[in-house]
């Protein structure tokens, strides 16, 4: 048995002596881990900005907080999320009591990517210890100060057979190769395929969070400014990586100047000589620096576009005349660039979106409620905002997560818990009253209907 398939052994025999299931023993780790991660602060802030070089308050209000949200929610609620809920009978099992009991898998996987690498391995963990699960957790390889960090936290945090963090550069193929209980997975949809078919080999039920290219539609009606200001502050948070980022604006032609305009003196105002700033983030890695280089070089029309090849900063570049068979429109961005496309009637903009895969996230800008309407109806997405950006994912009232190419399955705060639970029936009957006819045999006419 190789190193990893005994660690999964021991979780499962820590989870069959039923350790997990109390729920003052959840509780419990949810503190600790809270603790820890309090005591550990500043040493998060100092990993995130060594991968990614997110300023304090950037890494703060995009993981830190969100984590805290979460262990909040999680340690306040639990005792109501895990009630065994009894609901309504129906005829056939009168007059029986029946009952929904929450059950946790066992011992699940968790795969995190690299954008938001603590919250983004710590949030699914907490939903994971909440509902009663043993995780193996496996962080991404490329951030790798935050990843070694959140293995040393873990492994001080929690016993291996109940939390187990694996090395960022596990063996993929080893790694799947294993039958646990559960897979929640972060990441791209192409690796999301991979796990979800290594997945099947042992019907192990899966979450996907993928990604995508998640359009922002600009209508004439809009307030234009506020447009502007808000879809840069959301687009180059950590520099354009983020899943739910505007990837392409998609603006009524009649109002595209005005947008351009704005977007550009957003960026003027606030992110000025970005490449150069210690407090703007850095793309992840050479490879990715070099595939956005070349998305710009890709675009004949370009507005900022200032780079930092040392520190691998892209400033926040503007690709105003954009079209759906540009380079840039083939792949998700993930990284500082805004394609911004004109439409004329907003219905060619719907097909549009319709004839490409169901994006993550979705955002309009209108003054008009009765067209936002429209839209949320019209487009399936995984979730998004009106008159705003990214907020979808602050709320744990929320359920968070893709469709179709964006994903499957849904988390944070009472969603996280039911993801991670199975929803077990229950019917308690009693001997009194035995009604005899439910019994064979089923003789013609002994129900005369
Ligand atoms: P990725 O798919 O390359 O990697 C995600 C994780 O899977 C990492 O831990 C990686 O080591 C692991 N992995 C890679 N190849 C694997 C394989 N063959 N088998 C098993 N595991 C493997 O994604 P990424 O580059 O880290 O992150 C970027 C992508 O993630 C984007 O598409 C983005 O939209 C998406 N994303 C989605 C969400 C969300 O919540 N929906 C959040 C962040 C990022």
């Amino acid at each position: 048995m190789g190193s990893l398939a005994k660690r999964i052994a021991a979780q499962r025999a820590f989870f069959n002596r039923d350790r997990t299931k109390p729920l003052a023993f959840r509780l419990a780790m949810l503190g600790r881990l809270e603790t820890r991660i309090r005591e550990q602060e500043d040493a998060i802030l100092a990993a995130l900005r060594l991968d990614l070089s997110k300023s304090r308050a950037e890494a703060y209000m995009t993981e830190l907080a969100l984590v805290y949200g979460e262990l909040r929610e999680a340690r306040r609620k639990l005792r109501i999320w895990a009630r065994t809920e009894r609901v309504r009978g129906s005829l056939a099992s009168f007059p029986a009591r029946n009952f929904i009991y929450r059950e946790p898998y066992g011992a699940v996987l968790i795969l995190a990517p690299w954008n938001y690498p603590f919250y983004l391995s710590i949030a699914p963990l907490i939903a994971a210890i909440a509902a009663g699960n043993c995780a193996i957790v496996k962080c991404s390889e490329e951030s790798v100060h935050t990843s070694a960090l959140i293995r040393k936290l873990l492994r001080a945090v929690f016993p291996a057979s109940f939390v187990y963090c694996t090395a960022p550069d596990t063996d993929h193929e080893e790694l799947l190769r294993q039958r646990y209980d559960y897979i929640f997975f972060t990441g791209s949809p192409r690796v999301g395929k991979i796990v979800m078919r290594a997945a099947s080999e042992h019907l192990t039920p899966v979450t996907l969070e993928l990604g995508g290219k998640s359009p922002c539609i600009v209508d004439e009606s809009a307030d234009i400014k506020l447009a502007a200001r808000r879809i840069a502050w959301g687009k180059f948070l950590n520099a354009g990586q983020t899943c739910i980022a505007v990837d392409y604006v998609l603006v009524q032609r009649r109002v595209k100047a005005a947008l351009v305009q704005a977007l550009a003196a957003e960026i003027e105002r606030r992110y000025h000589k970005a490449e150069q700033r210690e407090s703007y983030p850095k793309i992840i890695n050479r490879r990715h620096y070099e595939r956005l280089v070349g998305l710009i070089a890709a675009e004949k029309e370009v507005i900022g576009g200032a780079m930092n090849e040392r520190t691998e900063k892209i400033a926040p570049t503007l690709l105003p005349e954009a079209d759906f068979d540009h380079t840039c429109m083939q792949e998700e961005i993930f990284g500082p660039l805004l394609p911004i496309i004109a439409y004329d009637e907003l219905e060619t903009a719907i097909g549009e979106i319709k004839a490409r895969e169901k994006p993550l996230a979705c955002y309009i800008f209108t003054r008009d409620k009765r067209k936002a309407e429209g839209l949320i109806r019209k487009l399936s997405f995984g979730g998004g905002c009106v008159n705003d950006v990214l907020l979808q994912i602050g709320n744990h009232c929320l359920p968070f997560g893709g469709v179709g190419n964006s994903g499957m399955g849904v988390y944070h705060g009472r969603y996280g818990f039911e993801t991670f639970s199975h929803m077990k029936a229950v019917v308690k009957n009693t001997g009194f009253p035995d009604l005899p006819f439910r019994y064979a045999p089923f003789d013609e006419g002994k129900w005369k209907l």
